[in-house]
């Protein structure tokens, strides 16, 4: 039987909607992001805009899609982990539509959503998940019937690092695509904080000393190239030492960073230095959306979880392995 669900995410700075029925078909998958016109997200702010462009937004997914509301089956939302006022406002929104359409409700973690929507357009079964973006970077593998943080920033994550030093060189916002593109001109390397502690690695000295290198002129494609090379690196080392450990052999890529070529180069190398299969997920499901969390919806309900009302109140500091993973054996 098919069971079509609406997937909601409204986490940060990104409103997203779309259609996605059991048979892992995306029918459709649409997003609009908050372009602060200086500074960095404020949170009430991406609520508000949430608030404006989101109706209009699931109303395009629904007409995109071809069907009608009333064939929604199911709807899904980012329950957490996220700022506050947008997960609370995306609630609003997908407890508003469930009960309008008498639907059930699942409440879905932003994070395993990532690693699920990787999972099923990949095909792998177990892989090491390597989570980056601009609120979160991790690397996850599955055990004892969670999803375990290997490793992860311990200060701000990738993302957010390459977006306050583009904001500070005059970039606008997301500047993560910007670095790229300098950094291909790049070839001087300037030395950065390298900084791995365990399984753990963190982005804040490193961003300090990249901005102090730009004020004392280092040629920006240069010194792009270099904070690619060391930040990229970090994650990479401790992804090497997860697989290196867990024995897996399926290395995923995700999270808005996950676009980034460098990046990926990286972790292809050492996914065939361990015999490990890759994949990184297409730049239409790399970065915040709804078909994420729609499939992550369906996978939960298909195994007897709803999230009802009086429990769909949001998490902003859900972590990654506190929710028992029962649709994977
Ligand atoms: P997300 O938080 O998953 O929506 O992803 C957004 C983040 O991805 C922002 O921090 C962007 O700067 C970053 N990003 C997007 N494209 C690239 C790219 N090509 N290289 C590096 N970072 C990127
Ligand atoms: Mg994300």
């Amino acid at each position: 039987m098919t069971l079509t669900c609406l997937g909601i995410e409204g986490t940060a700075h990104s409103f997203g909607a779309a259609l996605v029925t059991n048979d892992g078909t995306v029918h459709s998958n649409l997003w609009d992001m908050l372009q602060p016109d200086s500074g960095g997200i404020h949170p009430r702010e991406a609520s508000q805009h949430h608030a404006q462009v989101g109706p209009e937004l699931i109303s395009n997914a629904i007409t995109q899609a071809g069907i009608s509301p009333e064939d929604i089956d199911l709807v899904a939302f980012s329950q957490g982990p996220g700022l506050g006022p947008c997960l609370r406002t995306t609630a609003t929104i997908a407890r508003a539509l469930a009960l309008t359409l008498s639907v059930p409700l699942v409440g879905v973690n932003h994070c395993i959503a990532h690693i699920e929507i990787g999972r099923m357009e990949s095909n792998f079964i177990d892989p090491v998940t390597v989570y980056v973006s601009g609120g979160n970077s991790q690397i996850i593998a599955y055990a004892g019937k969670r999803y375990r943080t290997f490793g992860e920033t311990l200060d701000i994550a990738i993302g957010n690092m390459l977006d306050t030093f583009g904001r500070y060189v005059g970039m606008p916002f997301p500047a993560g695509p910007r670095i790229e593109i300098e950094a291909r001109q790049g070839s001087e390397y300037h030395t950065l904080p390298y900084s791995v502690k365990g399984m753990d690695f963190s982005y804040s000295g490193m961003l300090t000393a990249a901005q102090r290198l730009h004020d004392e002129g280092t040629p920006l494609p240069d010194l792009c190239y270099s904070i690619q090379e060391t930040g990229f690196g970090m994650i990479a080392e401790v992804a090497e030492r997860a697989i290196a450990h867990t024995g897996k052999k399926e290395l995923l890529l995700t999270g808005g960073v996950a676009r980034n070529e460098r990046l990926s180069q990286m972790l292809a190398g050492l996914a065939k230095r361990h015999s490990s299969r890759y994949h990184r997920v297409s730049p239409s499901l790399a970065g915040d959306q709804g078909a994420m969390i729609a499939w992550t919806g369906i996978l939960q309900y298909e195994h007897g979880n709803q999230t009802a009302i009086e429990e769909s109140v949001v998490i902003p500091k859900w972590r990654t392995d506190e929710q028992e993973i029962n649709w994977r054996t």
